[in-house]
């Protein structure tokens, strides 16, 4: 699509970073060019309203930048899913496997409403690791996921089998 084109001219790919092999995809092109990164936002708030969300989750740190005005836009309260040790409150917290080591994702234990529907936003799906620790987070917290959005998709490292179980009859969008 004319949108997704739009997209991905902005995104760059960077070699051997954060180490060797790995090609790091670069979003900082799109967020730095107002049509793109404001078509994105668009798309982004448009999938919140026909998902019915109640709330944006943003996945520390990048996705942070793509929901905080997603959730703006679509006129639903932003609520950030941190690294550990950085919310101030009480917490409901979730160890994950990384491809070296583990990782550790908090949320407010008060951030939701039972009724809330929550749309949950990163820059980039890869392993599925991340967003299926958040998944966990959100529904321990009380509240039904309404549906994962990313810009981008690593197809190749199996990400949306991975979440297919988990997401369970929530949709996986990618840009
Ligand atoms: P996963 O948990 O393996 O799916 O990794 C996803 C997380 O790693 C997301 O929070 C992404 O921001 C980050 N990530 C992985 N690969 C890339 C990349 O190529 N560019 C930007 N972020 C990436």
């Amino acid at each position: 699509t004319e949108l997704r084109e739009l997209l991905l001219a902005h995104i760059r790919d960077v070699p051997d970073y954060p180490e060797p092999g790995v090609v790091f995809k670069d979003i900082t092109p799109l967020l730095a060019d107002p049509p793109a990164f404001g078509a994105l936002v668009d798309a982004l708030a448009a999938l919140c309203a026909r998902h019915g969300a109640t709330k944006v989750v943003g996945l520390e740190a990048r996705g942070f930048i793509l929901a905080a005005p997603a959730a703006v836009r679509a006129g639903v309260g932003f609520v950030p899913i941190r690294k550990a040790g950085k919310l101030p409150g009480a917490v409901h917290g979730q160890a994950y496997q990384l491809e070296y080591g583990t990782a550790e994702i908090e949320v407010h234990t008060d951030a939701f409403a039972p009724e809330d529907r929550v749309l949950v936003i990163d820059d980039v799906l890869a392993t599925g690791g991340t967003a299926e620790a958040s998944l966990g987070l959100i529904r321990r917290a009380g509240a039904t996921i309404a549906g994962l959005a990313v810009l981008l998709e690593l197809s190749f490292l199996g990400g949306r089998e991975r979440l297919a179980p988990v997401l369970a009859d929530a949709p996986l969008d990618a840009l």
